[in-house]
C-alpha cells in the first residue's frame, strides 16, 4: 500500500506536474542567470508561482515540500527565441495530407519537448501556435511559456510564400490558396502598405507578443533566392508601426546585409539569422541596441536534417545553404567583436525529436562564446529580448531567466556545474535532475 501511494505520488510529481503553495529546495549552488559564479550552498523558497527568498538558512515553512538538491547547480529555466513549434512536418504533409488537428497535436507534443530539454520559454517566430499557448497557460498541456508571433508576414515571392508552382495568387487571380496557410495562420503572403497593415493587425489580435516578417530570401522557400531583398522600406515601416502602436516590435527573417540595413532603418529590432552580415550592417545594429539571433548549430548537423531521410543534400538546396554556412564563423566574431545584442534562438523544428538540435546550439557556440556567455544569451539576455513586447508582454508577475527574489519559479538542477562544462546542459537525460516552471515540478530525478 505504501509502495502504491509512493509511486501514486512518484507519478503525480513527475508526470502531471504538480503545484504547491510552497517548496523549499535545500543545498543548492545557484547561477542567478546574470553573476560569474555560483552561489554556494543556498536554499530557494518557492511560494506559488515566484521564488520568495534565496538564502543559506531559510525557516521551513509549514506545509511545504522539501526537495534536497544534494549539493547540486540550480540555474534559470532556458529559453529559446527562435522555434517554430507548429513546424514538425514537411510542407506537403502539412498543407495537403495531414488534417490541422493532427498537425495541432504534434504542435503540442514538440512543445513538451522543448520543456523537458529545459526550455521553460520560447519565442516561437512563425506559425499556427495561439491555441497550444493558451493550452499551456491554463494548465492543460504541459509546455515552456510562449511569446507567438502567428503567421509569417511575408510579401509574394517571398520566404513565406509556400505555394506550389501551379496554386495561383489569390489577387491576380481569385484563386484559392490552401487552407494551411492564411486560413489556419501559417503566413499572410501580401503586397503593399494597406495589406502589410492588415496582415499584422491581424496577428496582433489573434494574440502575437511580436510579429515576424520575412525581408529577405531562405533556404527552404523555393521562389527565393537568399540574396533577395524583400519588402519595400515603406511596407517595412507600416510593420513596425503597427507593432509600435500595440507597443511592440517586429522581428525579421534576414542573411543579408541590405535587407538587415533596409529593416534596422525601418524599426525593425530583432534580426533573426543574418548569417552573411557585414561589419556595416552589425554596426548598425548596435547603433539602434537592435538584436541578433544567429544559429550556431546548422554548420555542425548532418546533411538529413536539411534533407529528411537522405545523407546527401539535393543541389539546388544546397546552393543556397552553402554560403549562410560560411558565414556563420564571420558573423558570429563581428556580433563578438561589437559586442552586440545576441540571442540564443536555435530555429530547430522538424521531426518530433529535432528539438534536441537546440541543445546542439549550446556546444557549438563554444567556438565564439564561453560557456557563461551562452548561458546568459539563453536566459537573462533572451528574456530582455522577450521583454520588447512590453505592454502586451504576457508574462509580468515576476522576471524571466534570473534567479532572483520575486522572479518566476523557471528554474533547473544539475548535476555538475554547467558554468565549467556546457556538455551537461547539452545532455538532460544524464544531467538534467530538476525541471520547475512557474512554481511546478515536470521533472524530479533528485
Ligand atoms: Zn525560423
Amino acid at each position: 500500500m505504501r509502495i502504491a501511494i509512493f509511486t501514486f505520488l512518484f507519478l503525480v510529481l513527475n508526470f502531471a506536474g504538480f503545484s504547491q503553495n510552497s517548496i523549499l529546495i535545500k543545498n543548492v549552488n545557484v547561477w542567478n542567470g546574470t553573476s560569474n559564479q555560483l552561489n554556494k550552498n543556498v536554499s530557494v523558497l518557492i511560494k506559488n508561482n515566484l521564488i520568495a527568498a534565496i538564502s543559506k538558512n531559510i525557516a521551513e515553512p509549514e506545509e511545504t515540500i522539501v526537495i534536497d538538491g544534494k549539493g547540486q547547480t540550480l540555474i534559470p529555466g532556458l529559453s529559446d527565441a527562435h522555434v517554430h513549434l507548429s513546424a514538425t512536418m514537411s510542407d506537403n504533409e502539412t498543407r495537403n495530407e495531414a488534417h490541422w488537428m493532427y498537425t495541432s497535436i504534434r504542435t503540442a507534443k514538440a512543445a513538451e519537448n522543448f520543456l523537458m530539454l529545459g526550455f521553460t520559454t520560447v519565442r516561437d517566430l512563425g506559425g499556427p501556435v495561439f491555441g497550444i499557448k493558451r493550452g499551456v497557460d491554463e494548465g492543460l498541456i504541459p509546455g515552456p511559456r510562449i511569446y507567438p508571433s502567428g503567421a509569417y508576414i511575408s510579401q509574394t515571392s517571398g520566404h513565406g510564400d509556400f505555394r506550389g508552382a501551379n496554386e495561383p495568387s489569390v489577387a491576380l487571380s481569385g484563386g484559392q490558396m490552401t487552407a494551411s496557410d492564411a486560413a489556419l495562420g501559417w503566413a499572410f503572403v501580401v503586397d503593399g502598405v494597406p495589406e502589410v497593415l492588415k496582415a499584422s493587425r491581424e496577428n496582433l489580435r489573434q494574440g502575437a507578443t511580436q510579429l515576424k516578417v520575412m525581408a529577405g530570401g531562405g533556404i527552404s522557400s523555393d521562389f527565393d533566392p537568399i540574396h533577395s531583398v524583400q519588402f519595400t522600406t515603406e511596407e517595412l515601416e507600416a510593420a513596425v508601426q503597427a507593432a509600435a502602436d500595440w507597443d511592440t516590435y517586429v522581428a525579421v527573417h534576414i542573411y543579408e546585409p541590405k535587407g538587415a540595413i533596409r529593416s534596422l532603418n525601418a524599426g525593425v529590432k530583432c534580426l533573426d539569422h543574418g548569417h552573411l552580415l557585414n561589419e556595416e550592417a552589425i554596426k548598425l545594429i548596435k547603433e539602434k541596441d537592435a538584436w541578433l539571433v544567429p544559429q550556431a548549430f546548422w554548420t555542425d548537423t548532418p546533411a538529413s536534417f536539411w534533407a529528411p531521410g537522405s545523407d546527401v543534400i539535393p543541389d539546388a538546396l544546397n546552393k543556397k545553404i552553402k554560403p549562410v554556412l560560411e558565414g556563420t564563423d564571420t558573423v558570429f566574431k563581428l556580433a563578438k567583436k561589437y559586442a552586440i545584442n545576441v540571442g540564443f534562438g536555435s530555429d530547430a523544428y522538424g521531426d518530433l525529436g529535432y528539438e534536441t538540435y537546440a541543445l546542439t546550439e549550446f556546444t557549438s557556440r563554444t567556438k565564439w562564446y564561453s560557456p557563461l556567455e551562452i548561458l546568459k544569451q539563453a536566459t537573462s539576455e533572451n528574456a530582455r529580448l522577450f521583454s520588447l513586447s512590453g505592454k502586451i508582454n504576457p508574462y509580468t508577475k515576476g522576471k524571466l531567466g534570473v534567479i532572483e527574489v520575486g522572479a518566476y519559479a523557471d528554474l533547473l538542477i544539475y548535476d555538475g556545474n554547467p558554468l565549467k562544462n556546457i556538455e551537461i546542459v547539452a545532455h538532460p537525460e544524464k544531467y538534467l535532475k530538476l525541471i520547475m516552471k512557474d512554481g511546478k515540478v515536470y521533472k524530479n530525478k533528485l
